[in-house]
């Protein structure tokens, strides 16, 4: 077959069948219209059904078109294989051509033949035909497909076989339009064969292995099956068929699996950049790479077809599916959300011919990225907590968690059952589904809706894009949305469009309200690129009134749909209306210690470049009023030296007052320029710079939408407060600037001058005065252990001299007054110095608590006396437990008072355990 791209592919199909008389129909949304049955559009007839029933009339008699197809039903089965199977995917692309009572079986077949071999050149020695025979004998065998195979091709003639109902009898559900179909399948060659080696297995046609692969299938609807089952002939004749994209690329481009052609390597590639894996690295990983790869496909389709994730039908199956990725993503070593970027890539792939996926590019990458995030922040406590369960299981023999474990995950931490399914499965482990589907109803009856979850509900968000349509259509908001100031002023006078309590629109809200505030314009941040919200207020104010008619605290901020930003808060008084002019007005001073941190942020980032490396990548990043955290690639813990020096060329950097200057610019332009581009920020054609240093030569450039300080100088101070790791090969700084730095200076010298106060000393001298302490201190406990030594020592002497004897055996059982369970163990070995061959069981007080020590010599364990056994019965006196070797066991226990008569039973345990 030729060498053409997915792309190349898809167009002369289409190209192809416009030839032949055909009309291009675009692709149906992936959420069926108007078909409460289907969850997801599984195949290019969906969007006909109706035409194939005689209840609606066809655009044109013949059309083509490229489908988009989802074949998922949210339950685990449907994804075992996605992943492993190199032509198994949750999403796939299905070309058609349709015929709605205009040709036939002839032109069916005669033209798939000249597209495959003439027009792409596919080998005929390779293709087989299948045609319609009834296995079960009452349906005549499909005569006239296998005349037109062998008239109309030059297939070779015994390459056209007859199958029977399973593979070549299509039926659209138990009754309607119905008929026999004729699939072609290429012969891939033996080496493709996936059970070479198998005793008894045969490749062939519609076999079990991977040798064969369905590509086309044409499917001829004759028939209208009753309520009875009965067919009858139907008025007119129609032709469905499907050719997999996918599996065609794959054999065009002579790769063994589908996710090696170009429709999926990109985003493979994508993700190997993300990760920083060398191409030995991602192999290794291959099947979780592939595995977010089909994920990311159906995750990026869905949402641009407006779904959104939540806890019911397909909006469920979407959340499970991006969880699963973001949960093969973490096996893989990715430890920030990243399914964005990988959506990027798909978009980049599939946007050429699916507009609709550039269109709604930023919606698309929005929705992916609050849901990993949101998951990101309970998966890694969430999977913990499962092994715990899964460990516990294991100890105990038993393989099913249980249900209520099932919906903690669920109700806590976000698991989707099939999550946790899965997770369980790869382990050998199932799930009490019953338990868990009981759990979740008695939650619902309890009327107590899972609060974080519910905010994503499709319903909820549902009502956002409402109110912004309508906000829009009522011309208060442009078509951009809500007016971003937030870089540009710090307060401003705006309208109030919309207010929302309890997620309903309302026109007005009373004193003690939380409320969801919408203005024509704000100045308020909304968290993004790591940089947190900001809060402040909105009032009314009169002129020469004072107090304000109403005012509302802002704490929060959310852009649950772009353009619509939300302001979070509570009325404090008065009774704000919509329609009412407003100030809104944020934390000046909490946005200049945000400001602070932002511009550190960049300087910290220059500098480690500088100091550490070109491989310093930023990981991830958070800017708060309070601190700065800095997530950067690198492969070692940083020395003292490092951090000293990292910490003191940012300082220079803040002393220096370089000037930051702010560009607009292309995205183009600006990487071109050699600014950074930092992950998880997101960016539109035009993207904005910030350059640090000399005008003519900025030693920090990158693209940044947050907020950042004039000028260095007024970031004030930097302090580094730790450097610790957050995964392999990512280091994590935190620091402070401004004020807060200032406050902790003040703070560590105050507590350096009262050291030194109590020390007697100056400050200068502190050190050296608390090493010396130290060296006394340790002396001083070296004495006191050589003293209590020496009284263990004279105990044990006095105890000696009560060495009991009982059935032939010595047994040296009393309480002493050791100081640590050490000792205790010493002492034992003090016994079987002296005794040679003996059972000795010791008790303490420590620290309030009874702790046992027992050993038995060798000599003695092999007369059937093990320590364990021992401590266990004596420890039950005292209420506690224990256990160890058989020569060497210690326990603990509860009640102290009882520690003499739990020792009191010493010797009757052991004669006992001799009589055994
Ligand atoms: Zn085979
Ligand atoms: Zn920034």
């Amino acid at each position: 077959m030729k060498r053409m791209t997915g792309a190349e592919i898809r167009q002369s199909f289409l190209d192809f069948f416009v030839s032949k008389g055909h009309l291009i129909v675009p692709s149906a949304s992936l959420v069926p219209v108007g078909d409460p049955t289907l969850l997801f559009t599984n195949a290019g007839m969906n969007q006909f059904k109706n035409i194939f029933l005689g209840l609606e009339e066809p655009r044109a008699r013949r059309v083509t078109d490229a489908q988009k197809c989802m074949r998922v039903s949210g339950h685990l089965n449907d994804l075992e294989e996605v992943g492993i199977s190199p032509y198994h995917h949750t999403f796939f692309e299905m070309l058609g051509n349709w015929s709605f009572g205009d040709y036939y079986k002839r032109e069916a077949i005669a033209w798939g033949w000249e597209l495959i071999t003439a027009l792409w050149g596919m080998d005929k020695a390779m293709l087989w035909a299948t045609v319609f025979e009834d296995d079960q004998g009452t349906l005549p065998w499909d005569e006239e497909a296998m005349t037109h195979w062998l008239n109309e091709t030059d297939i070779a003639r015994d390459h056209v076989l007859r199958s029977g109902r399973k593979d070549n009898f299509w039926s659209m559900g138990p009754t309607g339009p119905c008929g026999p179909c004729s699939e072609i399948h290429y012969d891939r060659g033996p080496e493709h064969c996936n059970k070479q080696g198998v005793p008894g297995h045969v490749c062939q046609v519609n076999g079990d292995c991977t040798r064969y692969l369905e590509i086309w299938n044409l499917v001829f609807i004759q028939y209208n099956r009753d309520a009875q089952g009965d067919l009858y002939p139907l008025p007119a004749r129609h032709i469905d068929t499907g050719l997999g994209l996918d599996r065609v690329t794959a054999i065009s481009q002579r790769v063994p699996a589908n996710y090696d052609t170009d429709l999926f390597m990109p985003i493979l590639k994508r993700i190997q950049e993300l990760r920083g894996h060398t191409d030995e690295e991602a192999a290794a990983s291959r099947t979780a790479y592939r595995i977010i790869a089909d994920h990311a496909r159906s995750v990026t389709f869905l949402v641009g077809d407006g779904v959104i994730p939540g806890n019911e039908g397909r909006n469920y199956v979407l959340r499970m599916i991006l969880r699963r990725a973001a949960r093969f993503g973490r096996k893989i070593g990715f430890t920030e959300p990243f399914l964005g970027e990988v959506a990027k890539a798909v978009i980049e792939v599939m946007g050429g011919h699916y507009t609709e996926l550039r269109r709604r590019h930023d919606f698309i990458l929005n929705v992916i990225r609050q849901e990993e995030e949101r998951f990101q922040r309970t998966l890694g406590v969430g999977l913990a907590l499962l092994d715990d369960i899964m460990a516990g299981l294991e100890a105990r023999g038993e393989r099913v968690i249980p249900g209520g474990e099932a919906f903690r995950l669920y109700d806590t931490f976000g698991f989707p059952l099939d999550l946790t399914k899965d997770v369980g499965a790869e382990r050998g482990f199932s799930v009490d589904e019953a338990e868990f589907k009981a759990a979740l109803g008695e939650q619902r009856a309890r009327g107590r809706a899972m609060q974080q979850f519910v905010a994503a509900d499709g319903k909820e968000l549902e009502g956002y894009v409402r109110l912004l349509e309508a906000l829009k259509a009522q011309g208060g908001l442009g078509p951009d949305g809500v007016e971003d100031l937030s870089r540009e002023a710090a307060e401003l006078e705006t309208v109030v469009l919309a207010i929302l309590h309890d997620g309903q629109p309302v026109t007005q809200a009373a004193e003690g309200d939380q409320v969801e505030v919408v203005l024509a314009a704000t100045p308020f941040y909304v968290e993004r690129g790591g940089q947190v919200s900001d809060i402040g207020t909105i009032a009314r104010h009169t002129a020469g009134e004072q107090p304000p008619r109403w005012e509302i605290q802002v704490s929060d901020m959310r852009e649950p749909v772009p353009g619509l930003i939300v302001h979070v808060g509570q009325v404090s008084s008065g009774r704000p209306q919509t329609g009412d002019p407003a100030w809104a007005v944020i934390d000046a001073e909490r946005r200049m210690d945000i400001a602070r941190n932002h511009t550190a942020t960049h300087l910290l980032h220059s500098e480690l470049r500088y100091i550490l490396g070109e491989h310093v990548q930023q990981a991830g990043s958070l800017v708060a009023p309070d601190r700065l955290r800095f997530d950067f690639t690198h492969g070692m813990m940083l020395t003292q030296e490092e951090l000293d020096a990292v910490e003191q060329s940012v300082n220079d950097a803040i002393l220096a007052g370089y000037p930051l200057e702010v560009a607009n610019t292309s995205y183009k332009e600006a990487v071109a320029g050699g600014a950074m581009a930092l992950f998880g920020e997101k960016y539109g054609e035009q993207v904005r710079v910030i350059r640090i240093g000399d005008p003519g030569e900025p030693f920090s450039q990158e693209l940044c939408g947050g907020v950042h300080v004039d000028q260095t100088g007024e970031i004030g101070l930097f302090r580094i407060v730790s450097e610790t790791s957050v995964g392999a090969g990512v280091r994590r700084i935190e620091a402070v600037t401004g004020r807060t730095a200032f406050q902790l200076v003040q703070k560590r010298l105050n507590v350096l001058d009262a050291a030194a106060t109590h020390l007697g000393c100056p400050p200068e001298e502190v050190e050296r005065a608390v090493l010396r302490l130290m060296g006394d201190l340790h002396d001083r406990q070296k004495e006191n252990a050589d003293l209590r030594r020496g009284m263990a020592r004279l105990e044990f002497e006095a105890l000696l001299l009560g060495v009991q004897e009982t059935a032939g055996v010595k047994v040296l059982a009393g309480q002493v007054q050791a100081a640590d369970v050490e000792t205790l163990r010493e002492m034992t070995d003090w016994s079987r110095n002296r005794l040679g061959s003996v059972v000795t069981v010791l008790g303490a007080v420590i620290d309030g608590k009874p702790n046992l020590v027992a050993a038995v010599t060798p000599d003695l364990v092999e007369r059937g006396l093990k320590a364990g056994a021992l401590i266990q019965q004596v420890a039950k006196v005292v209420g506690g437990g224990g256990g160890g070797r058989p020569t060497l066991a210690q326990a603990g226990g509860r009640d102290a008072s009882k520690l003499g008569d739990a020792l009191a039973l010493v010797a009757g345990l052991v004669e006992e355990q001799i009589g055994k």
